[in-house]
């Protein structure tokens, strides 16, 4: 196990108590009655206890620094388990898992216990999450913003192979990770109607008058950076009415008016939208996001004028980032709160506002733009439109007077689209109200730069920049990976955990029998750990021996989870025409979430789960060939999934994934790639080496010239025997029980539009797949592919990133934590006499 921190006999007997003590006090049981739930909460809170000081001490200090701080605005978070990551984080482990055995418990148990918050949906939310992580670690002060789903993410299962989903009760056990603070409540109105008045020295003035008011009360969870004093805090804003529902002056004896009223309001952060990519225009949604974006930015107003008096340095004291345009509405609100609300002049409060913001973006995919109608806008925000179309003339007579005469250009341009139904464009929003944008990895970035961003970015040549996304090692490697970790611990210490690019060291090693042995075994027993829990949960059996050949993300055709299939189904017809056949034996593992309403996904998800059935029991097989579909892909259920592959399918068609970043937890354990260029795969190629990378597909400029020459897929099906074979199996019925419709909506799909382009990649790809087979006989050579894999991957530490952000866009340093507010050795908290700092 990783150093711990020094703990002797005493702490442990003190930790012992605090268990009995929790157990006692805090869930009224007694260890004889206890259930596992209890223990699960007896000990997070006793490790939360250990927390406490960190992390007071760092919002302390936040409070009286005069440094910035970076508030990262994000709809999702995807934390995962918290537990074991801040046994890590903290070096407690070791301590808790022996006083947990003296007190006759099960650390591990109650490790598994832990359910996670799915408070997001895929990569987006988990790198809000890395991120956290990363500044924690960095010692940057940070506070992550978002929303408190009462429900987050569903829970999904299969029914006869099709998706089902269920309803996520994350906190019916309890959170112990989280405080409420009822007493930092805001209010945020919505609705209503505008007015202007003129004051006596002749200053026009706005007033909005809200239809309806809601509280917001902010949850604050600790994110404990690694082996520092650092604990930053995650405040996530939850919605309730702003009174208990009375009867008022106005529905004297609406009993039901008033508890509809209360109800409303609670609906805002009742549920999180599953759908990942593709933008859904529902006002509950904006209301959602004006919801976090105002109570977060009153939060830092708080904060500002008590350490101020004023918001004068505004932009000097916070850096917002917005993670994607989920929260862009925030720049209209904080114009908002200065001018209306302070006093302030529009320049004034422009110049500190788009020094304040900075944008990023997620996605080149047109369909995943938020654009919302001006009218709905309108309905919900009648100020936030009047301040938009202010922005947006002063924006567009500086783009007239720089290029008089462009009228188009003003056209594409403009924040809002003119085109058929008014709407405002989010991004054009966030990008004009931001000092810096960034793409998430250099092709996407060139891509924003070339394409969907083109015109901002001859406006301002210097505010697109790139920062490619990174994924923290604590999680993805020291918690889910412990066999490697110590592996590479024993040979080459720890410090890489914080400065991922040390890994570099173990290259020499790559060429040691010896290591690449343990190495092997390492991932072999990763490879059984996820075979028995995939047994467990579907009945499924994989030979640990077998290629590991692993697609886990979200279900997207763009991800194009049916190119895999359509290799499986190739594959199968080689076996049934030639029962003999020399075949790599392969497990292919899928999982990931369909959006409840993306019937092509949900059909892709039907037809894994159909060819699973009908490879794994056919004796011609003979267990050469195994699918399985892992269900409910979440973090949590990830560590076990990474950490076993051998192949990482990062597969999705050139420009359409801005970076990805299990690509990167792939490749950090082990998994060799199999990979188009798109997104982050460039980058992981170039620094792996081509030679320990399986390239394949189209690129990008290729995928342009195609379409613009004129795409038939047809004539591809037609043209490629083993493709049409294929395809026939699926569409003549053999996937589900001889009914042709069935699968038809994919079929006709590929066969008329193919709109990503899966037949165009076939070939290359399966030859790219009869290469992989090969190579994997040679385990020596593999295995040393893997260990130069690994040891390559240290630009892709989400504290790369992090620092990145910090120099080119937020302009911090690290400040480390003094603890000035110690334990006393009674556990108590020594308060100094000075006077009262402002309250977080
Ligand atoms: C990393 C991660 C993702 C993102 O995966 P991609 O392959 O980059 O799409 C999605 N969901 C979970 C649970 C993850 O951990």
């Amino acid at each position: 196990m990783l150093k711990q921190m020094e703990v002797d006999g005493q702490a442990i007997e003190k930790l012992k108590r605090a268990f009995a003590y929790k157990l006692f006090f805090q869930q009224g049981s007694l260890p004889i009655s206890a259930s596992l739930n209890d223990y699960y909460l007896a000990v997070s809170c006793t490790l939360r206890d250990r927390m406490q000081a960190l992390f007071i001490n760092t919002v302390a200090a936040m409070a009286e620094k005069k440094s910035r701080i970076v508030c990262y605005l994000s709809a999702e978070f995807l934390m995962g388990p918290h537990l074991l990551n801040n046994l890590i984080n903290l070096g407690l482990y070791d301590a808790f898992a022996r006083a947990t055995r003296e007190t006759g418990l099960d650390l591990q148990q109650i490790i598994e216990h832990e359910e996670e918050p799915g408070l997001g949906n895929g990569g987006l939310g988990r790198l809000a999450a890395c991120y956290l992580d990363s500044m924690a670690t960095l010692e940057i002060p940070a506070i992550g913003y978002g929303i408190r789903y009462e429900f987050g993410m569903f829970d999904q299962t299969f029914e006869q192979g099709w998706q089902k989903e269920l309803s996520d009760r994350w906190l019916l056990p309890g959170n112990p990770w989280e405080f409420k603070k009822s007493d930092l409540a805001v209010e945020v109105g919505f609705g209503g109607q505008t007015a202007t008045f003129t004051d006596q020295e002749g200053r026009v003035h706005v007033c909005w008058t809200p239809g309806s008011v809601v509280k917001g009360i902010p949850y604050d969870t600790p994110v404990p950076g690694y082996r520092v004093n650092t604990v930053n805090m995650l405040r996530l804003w939850s919605a309730e009415a702003p009174k208990s529902f009375d009867f008022d002056d106005f529905n004297v004896g609406d009993y039901f008016g008033s508890v509809e009223e209360k109800i409303q309001a609670e609906n805002i952060t009742k549920v999180l939208y599953p759908n990942d990519q593709p933008f859904q225009g529902k006002v509950l949604r904006l209301r959602q996001q004006y919801f976090f974006a105002s109570a977060s930015l009153q939060d830092m107003i708080r904060l500002h004028r008590m350490q101020y008096g004023d918001l004068d340095g505004f932009h000097q004291h916070f850096a917002i980032q917005l993670n994607d345009t989920h929260p862009a509405i925030a720049v209209p609100e904080l114009m908002r709160l200065l001018v209306d609300v302070h006093g302030y002049a529009w320049d004034q409060a422009w110049a500190i506002t788009s020094m304040t913001f900075a944008y990023t973006n997620h996605t080149l995919l047109p369909e995943a733009l938020e654009t919302w109608s001006v009218d709905l806008l309108g309905q919900l925000l009648p100020r936030h439109l009047e301040i938009i179309l202010e922005i947006n003339r002063r924006f567009l007579d500086t783009v007239r007077s720089q290029y008089p005469g462009d009228e188009d250009l003003i056209r594409r341009v403009s924040i809002i689209d003119e085109n058929g139904e008014r709407c405002v464009r989010m991004a054009h929003l966030a990008c004009i109200g931001s000092h810096k944008i960034n793409g998430v990895a250099a092709l996407h970035t060139e891509l924003l730069k070339q394409h969907t961003l083109a015109d901002f970015h001859r406006l301002w040549p210097e505010k697109l920049v790139n920062v490619t996304n990174g994924v923290t090692p604590r999680r993805w490697m020291a918690l889910s990976n412990p066999g490697l970790t110590e592996l590479i611990a024993s040979a080459i210490g720890e410090q890489w955990l914080t400065d991922l690019d040390r890994l570099r060291e173990l290259e020499p090693l790559a060429n040691g029998p010896a290591f690449r042995e343990r190495w092997r075994a390492i991932k072999h027993d990763n490879k059984i750990r996820l075979a028995r829990i995939l047994r467990e949960r579907t009945g499924i059996v994989l030979d640990p021996a077998s290629l590991f050949d692993i697609q886990v993300k979200r279900i997207h055709e763009y991800k194009r989870q049916h190119l895999n299939l359509l290799h499986i189904i190739t594959l199968y017809n080689r076996l049934k025409r030639d029962p003999g056949l020399d075949l790599t034996p392969r497990s292919f593992i899928f999982g990931g979430k369909a959006a409840p309403g993306y019937f092509m996904a949900k059909l892709i998800i039907k037809l894994i789960n159909s060819v699973a059935e009908a490879v794994n029991n056919d004796p011609d097989v003979d267990g050469r060939l195994r699918v399985a579909f892992f269900p409910d892909f979440n973090v949590k259920n990830a560590h076990a999934i990474y950490p076993a592959a051998d192949l990482s399918e990062q597969i999705s068609t050139a420009g359409k994934e801005a970076s990805g970043t299990g690509n990167m937890k792939f490749a950090m354990n082990g998994a060799l790639t199999i990979g188009t260029l798109d997104g982050a795969n460039v980058e992981i190629r170039d620094q792996v080496g081509a030679e320990n990378f399986f390239l394949f597909g189209m690129r990008v400029d290729e995928v342009e010239a195609l379409w613009a020459a004129g795409y038939r897929p047809r004539s591809i099906y037609e043209a490629n025997e083993e493709l049409r074979a294929a395809i026939d199996l699926i569409a003549d019925g053999r996937f589900s029980g001889g009914d042709r419709h069935m699968f038809r909506p994919l079929i006709d799909s590929l066969l008329e539009h193919d709109p990503f382009l899966v037949l165009a990649d076939y070939q290359a790809y399966l030859d790219c797949q009869q290469q992989v087979g090969a190579m994997f006989r040679n385990q020596e050579q593999w295995c040393r592919m893997s260990i130069l894999n690994v040891s390559r991957m240290g630009l892709f530490s989400s504290d790369r990133s992090i620092a990145e952000y910090c120099e080119k866009i937020w302009q911090v340093r690290r400040s480390p934590v003094a603890l000035k507010w110690e334990r006393l050795p009674s556990q108590g908290i020594v308060f100094p006499k000075r006077p009262a700092a402002p309250r977080f």
